[in-house]
């Protein structure tokens, strides 16, 4: 069966042991799943001299929470990507949409496009597909490939791994009996999780208090949008995101969402005037992938996301509107 995970991790690894030159991908926007994931196996073929470089669509520097996972400086700016890389890993990036300006690079690749994620929605682009969308996180499917590569996995590879396991299950609350498991073999390794995860999930600056403080002023809970279920929303203008990094604005969500009057919660970020990028979250019942695709987006079950043009109302009619088409 060509779809097949140990086939199919079985083949990338192969591939890799073979290659001279691995350009690796993350997603636009990217957090530590995607970047993580791209820097343990990234690592590893640097180890074994071969020539790696990282790197992303958008936006145009690292965010400042992640650099600490680039322990061998891999990671190198979208205008440093070949035109046409030798061989392409791509990491939990559902779709080329997903890849901003470098998704060009998946048609023009002279050799293999390995895809590695998590999404159920994977498009199946590129050429190998190491997809498993019950993983809680793309990591551990790096993991997979970094095992079956024989690579030693210590504390710098592990680092990595750990990231994006702890972010993307919402520090461990969606890991399952085997992730947890995951989480103490990396652990043994040295990775210090305080060290590693108050950056990423718990540290801001100053400045977060009060843009906090003006968003969460404004938000709505609307109890009878989604068939009754409710929804949650705030909206991060980018006046209210001047004084602080991306990462303050991606947190909103996490603070927006523990209102259980809602099922659903959606934060509006405005990325240009009136171009706004929208996360969303349900706590069980709703599917926020399905919601998020009927606006031309996509995810997890209960973590989704799109965008949107228009004026913030008009992008909260569209959502209660997609809400409605959507079963619970
Ligand atoms: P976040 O709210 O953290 O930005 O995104 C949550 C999840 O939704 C991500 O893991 C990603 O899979 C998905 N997602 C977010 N924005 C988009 C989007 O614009 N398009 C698609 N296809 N998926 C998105
Ligand atoms: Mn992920």
């Amino acid at each position: 069966m060509a779809d097949d995970l140990s086939t199919t991790i079985a083949e990338a690894a192969r591939l890799l042991a073979d290659a001279r030159d691995v350009t690796l991908f993350g997603h636009i926007n990217p957090d530590a799943d995607t970047l993580g994931s791209a820097l343990a196996v990234g690592l590893a073929l640097h180890r074994r001299g071969v020539v790696v470089r990282v790197a992303f669509g958008e936006p145009e520097d690292v965010p400042e929470s992640l650099k600490a996972l680039d322990t061998a400086g891999l990671l190198v700016h979208r205008d440093d990507v070949p035109q046409e890389p030798e061989l392409l890993v791509v990491m939990d990036t559902g779709s080329l949409q997903r890849l901003g300006p470098l998704a060009d690079r998946v048609e023009r690749a002279k050799g293999p496009v390995i895809v590695i994620d998590h999404h159920v929605s994977n498009t199946r682009y590129g050429t190998l597909h190491c997809i498993d969308e019950h993983a809680e996180a793309t990591a551990l499917i790096a993991l997979r490939l970094l095992d079956e590569m024989g690579v030693e996995v210590d504390e710098p590879i592990a680092r990595c791994i750990y990231a994006g396991l702890v972010t993307d299950t919402g520090g461990f609350r969606k890991a399952g009996p085997a992730a947890h498991e995951t989480a103490a073999r990396l652990l043994q390794t040295g990775v210090d999780a305080y060290s590693v995860t108050r950056p990423l999930m718990d540290a801001h600056p100053f400045a977060y208090l009060g843009m906090l403080s003006r968003v969460l002023a404004k938000a709505e809970l609307d109890e009878r949008a989604a068939g009754g279920l409710g929804l949650v929303h705030a909206v991060v203008g980018m006046d209210d995101a001047r004084d602080v990094r991306s990462e303050e604005v991606e947190s909103v969500i996490d603070v927006v969402r523990s209102a259980s009057e809602a099922e659903v919660a959606a934060v509006l970020k405005e990325l240009r005037p009136g171009f706004w990028s929208v996360s969303l979250r349900a706590v069980s019942q709703v599917d926020v992938r399905e919601v998020a695709q009927v606006l031309g987006g996509g995810g997890h079950r209960l973590a989704a996301g799109f965008t949107f043009d228009g004026a913030a109302e008009q992008v909260v009619a569209a959502l209660k509107g997609a809400l409605e088409r959507v079963e619970s």
